[in-house]
């Protein structure tokens, strides 16, 4: 079955488009205008089941297989990407409610680079070896792969995380079970046929697809499933690493941010104000990585903010399918109530908002999740609206007077995900970038990728690292081999 042009979205197992074993399936409904797109597979742990069983039988043949084949083939799925570049950037806008220019031009790209990239980097992966001087012996790490492993992502930039963690995890030579959102399932389920083009032997990949609590909760419980990569909110992350723990998996979490984004007066003014638009609004504010509370220079703050407002309120709200929209709709009915429940809760003396906050309404499409940009200038750094993850189109802005006020306010947070530096004082980039509690910090830019850098976050945002060579490592044991040689 062609899974570009279904209705229906099915579990990929085997190589092969299958329905759910209990027949149960879920509505996948368009944000944009809320209809529905058709049903998916809402999977239980017998079809988890059957995911590991196919993905254990293709294991000893994919992990014997050379570099160069499983390079080449990973090589070919990212063409095959690019090659079906509109169709899939199609699927993940009606799925998701993202700009399709967005979908096209950044999310698409970004999941054929991905398998572009781990095709290259399996191939210069080389482990450590230690000579032990005076012992006659030679120690190296043998880097093995775990088996069949489990790869659960999120519905904000599906495509792209997705692949995020299959391309190492396959490079690496293991098996993998992975499970998109049910919200977002359509991108995952069309890769599984391109795989199948690329000639990905069967068994290698296992899509299910369905509930987290159900489809990926047999996940997390499935005994022959040696490790979890995890990307999604930090109360989720909590939970999984909970159930993994005991049972001794491997587990990569990726989770949610709240991050600073730090203005200064000496910076490159229109680049920051710019940049400051793309990183607020990007997605609907639905990026882990947007800088969601904004500091900015006491001597520069009423005008910057007379200026962003300015920028935000010309920011086009409309249907995803629009070319010149900048702002698409909220994933879902419960996420878009649930940003807007902090509208309504907001407390007088703590903030208020300068533009924004509330519904927009896109005519003809009154049925969809769309909300207006919105700016909440907040007293200080304690507030809920800046405690919190609120994960759509909203941003805190709050003036500093001194770097130390800053980098307390900055930290003084239970996430570490990211941070944004606008300066041109050298000095000062390094004295902050050293103490912002976070594992990315852009300056002068935000969200600039080299897919070679460790990625991932401090505290409450995660735990380990992906991206390069991280994710190599993370997809692999390393034994430690020691060879005694008599002189
Ligand atoms: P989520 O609700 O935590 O879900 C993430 C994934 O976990 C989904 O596939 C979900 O399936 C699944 N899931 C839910 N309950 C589960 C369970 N009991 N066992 C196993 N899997 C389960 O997160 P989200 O709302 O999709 O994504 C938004 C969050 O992701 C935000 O907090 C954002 O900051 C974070 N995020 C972090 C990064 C990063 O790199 N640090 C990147 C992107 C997003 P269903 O959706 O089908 O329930």
């Amino acid at each position: 079955m062609n899974q570009a042009n279904s209705t229906t979205t099915l579990n990929f197992i085997n190589g092969q488009y299958c329905d759910p074993i209990s027949d149960g399936w879920l509505e996948n409904i368009n944000p944009a205008d809320g209809t529905s797109l058709g049903k998916i597979a809402n999977s239980t742990e017998q079809d988890v089941e059957r995911a590991v069983i196919a993905a254990a039988n293709a294991q000893p043949q994919w992990s014997e297989s050379t570099l160069e084949q499983r390079s080449r083939i990973l090589s070919k799925i990212g063409d095959l990407i690019e090659e079906n570049l509109e169709s899939l950037a199609i699927a993940e806008s009606e799925d998701s409610g993202k700009p399709i220019s967005r979908a096209r031009t950044i999310e698409i790209p970004r999941a054929a680079s991905n398998f572009h990239f781990f095709a290259n980097a399996i191939t210069q992966f080389s482990s450590e070896s230690h000579e032990s001087v005076g012992q006659n012996a030679i120690n190296f790490t043998l880097r093995q792969p775990l088996g069949v492993v489990g790869c659960i992502s999120p519905w904000n930039l599906p495509l792209y995380l997705f692949t995020w963690k299959i391309a190492p995890a396959l490079a690496a030579g293991n098996c993998v079970i992975a499970k998109p959102s049910e919200l977002t399932p359509r991108t995952a389920a069309m890769l599984g046929g391109l795989c199948n083009l690329a000639g990905l032997p069967a068994g290698v990949l296992n899509i299910i697809q369905g509930e987290g609590p159900r489809a990926g909760q047999a996940l997390l419980e499935h005994e022959k499933i040696k490790a979890i990569s995890f990307t999604g909110g930090t109360a989720t992350g909590e939970h999984v690493a909970r159930v993994v723990a005991p049972k001794f998996k491997k587990l990569s979490l990726e989770l949610g941010g709240k991050n600073p984004n730090i203005i200064f007066a000496d910076c490159n003014y229109e680049r920051a104000l710019e940049t400051t638009i793309h990183s607020s609004f990007a997605n609907q504010g639905q990026i882990c990585l947007c800088g969601s509370r904004i500091f900015v220079e006491s001597s520069i703050y009423e005008k910057f903010k007379t200026d962003l407002i300015a920028r935000t309120t010309q920011l086009t709200v409309s249907h995803p399918a629009n070319e010149e929209t900048a702002i698409g709709a909220m994933v879902s009915g419960d996420h878009y109530r649930k940003v807007l429940s902090y509208f309504d809760e907001i407390d007088p003396t703590d903030a208020s908002i300068l533009c924004g906050g509330k519904p927009a309404t896109v005519e003809g499409y009154e049925q969809g999740f769309y909300i207006e940009p919105t700016i909440i200038e907040v007293q200080n750094n304690q507030c809920r609206l800046n405690q919190e993850e609120i994960f759509g189109p909203v941003v805190t802005l709050m003036p500093f007077d001194n770097e130390e006020d800053l980098i307390t306010m900055a930290n003084d947070v239970k996430y570490g995900l990211s941070a944004t530096i606008w300066t041109k004082d050298l000095d000062r980039t390094m004295r902050l970038s050293k103490k912002i509690e976070c594992g990315v910090v852009w300056i002068n830019t935000w969200l600039m990728r080299d897919l070679r850098t460790p990625f991932g976050g401090m505290k409450n945002s995660g735990v380990g690292r992906e991206g390069g060579l991280e994710a190599l490592r993370f997809f692999t044991e390393p034994k430690n081999i020691c060879i005694a040689f008599e002189d």
